[in-house]
């Protein structure tokens, strides 16, 4: 099959494009390079049945002719991060809405089918967990930026299940749940790569504000399975599912496991939540998915354990020389724990 993958230089875009080309599909990634490295896509680059478009997902004509060549498109292309959420919310809405606009029009011309990258930041501030997708949503206000992320998202969603009702396009969408691996960059906001860059080179590791809100985190090479599983099943269209760790561990334990296992010297503090992002800012305590819908389809449960998957990411930034660049935050009140 030929995939058009949007994103796919990005983080997961990459993972997968690997993965694709190895079972021997083709892959042609847009990507634009904003949040998304060249980097990313070395080990493939030579590969002939791979191809890089250095494009924006909103340039109509260009992704006319991608959809009209491929078989399957992944839509993965969007602003994410939270604090490029929180520092560029134009930039936010306008390629979380009207990047997917295009992309689904697109795809509804040539009748292909998508799959598209949704968020757990859809349940927003619920605290029933574990979420279940046909739970209600508890948005913040209009004034707190972060929430125009996951209301882009809900847009997305809503546009997709829209296209299949009304015109029959198979679609499917998957939320992701704080999925964590090589690669991905800690400048945009992501915990795991921030901590593991704090504690390789002796900084403080910054733990918002009590540290006793948790995640689930979860592999990017267990995520990978469960979207090529989901792109090839019908069943699947018209849909939404979870993907996502059931294991809950909390902001302050996951500071001290890095910094055990990076045998590093830095403080652990906490820092208030206004210092470290918008006054005001909401986060969410817990999020926990329920798997059972993806694992009652597709038989998918992930497998690689948190430790693993911090070793990998250790050993990555070793390798590239600690690369990954975090922005400093304003001086003040922090305590430190350990
Ligand atoms: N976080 C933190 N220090 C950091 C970055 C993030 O304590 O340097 C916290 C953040 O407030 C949240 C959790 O780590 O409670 C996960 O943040 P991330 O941005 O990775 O994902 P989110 O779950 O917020 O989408």
């Amino acid at each position: 099959m030929r995939f058009l993958i949007t994103g796919g230089a990005g983080f997961i875009g990459s993972h997968l494009s690997e993965d694709l080309l190895a079972a021997g599909h083709s892959v042609v990634a847009i990507d634009d390079l904003s949040t998304g490295r060249m980097h990313n896509v070395e080990s493939v680059s030579n590969n002939k049945e791979f191809q890089l478009v250095v494009e924006s997902i909103t340039n109509t004509t260009v992704m006319d002719r991608l959809v009209s060549e491929c078989d399957i498109i992944v839509h993965l292309a969007a602003a994410v991060g939270v604090e490029l959420i929180v520092r560029s919310p134009v930039h936010t809405i306008e390629t979380n809405v009207m990047g997917t606009e295009n992309v689904l029009r697109t795809a509804r011309r040539y009748r292909k089918k998508i799959l598209i990258a949704s968020t757990s930041e859809i349940y927003g501030k619920l605290n029933n967990v574990p979420f279940k997708e046909d739970d209600d949503s508890l948005m913040g206000a209009t004034t707190r930026h972060r929430w125009a992320y996951a209301t882009s998202k809900a847009l997305d969603e809503f546009l997709a299940l829209a296209y299949h009702k009304e015109m029959g396009l198979p679609v499917v969408i998957f939320r992701l749940f704080n999925t964590i691996g090589p690669r991905q960059r800690g400048r945009y906001g992501m915990v795991v790569p921030r901590f593991v860059s704090q504690a390789l080179s002796g900084s403080d590791i910054t733990v918002y504000g009590d540290g006793n809100q948790s995640r689930c985190f979860c592999d990017v090479r267990d995520v990978i399975p469960a979207i090529k599983s989901l792109a090839e099943s019908s069943e699947a269209e018209g849909r939404v599912f979870n993907i996502g760790a059931k294991d809950e561990i909390s902001i302050l334990d996951l500071a001290r496991k890095v910094k055990d296992m990076c045998n590093s010297q830095s403080k652990i503090i906490l820092v208030p939540y206004e210092q470290a992002t918008e006054e005001g800012f909401e986060d969410m305590r817990r999020r926990i998915p329920d798997i059972s819908r993806i694992n009652d389809l597709i038989g998918w449960n992930p497998s690689i354990a948190l430790d693993d998957t911090i070793a990998d990411i250790i050993k990555q930034f070793k390798e590239d020389g600690l690369s990954d660049t975090i922005t400093e935050l304003p001086n003040g009140e922090r305590v430190v724990v350990d």
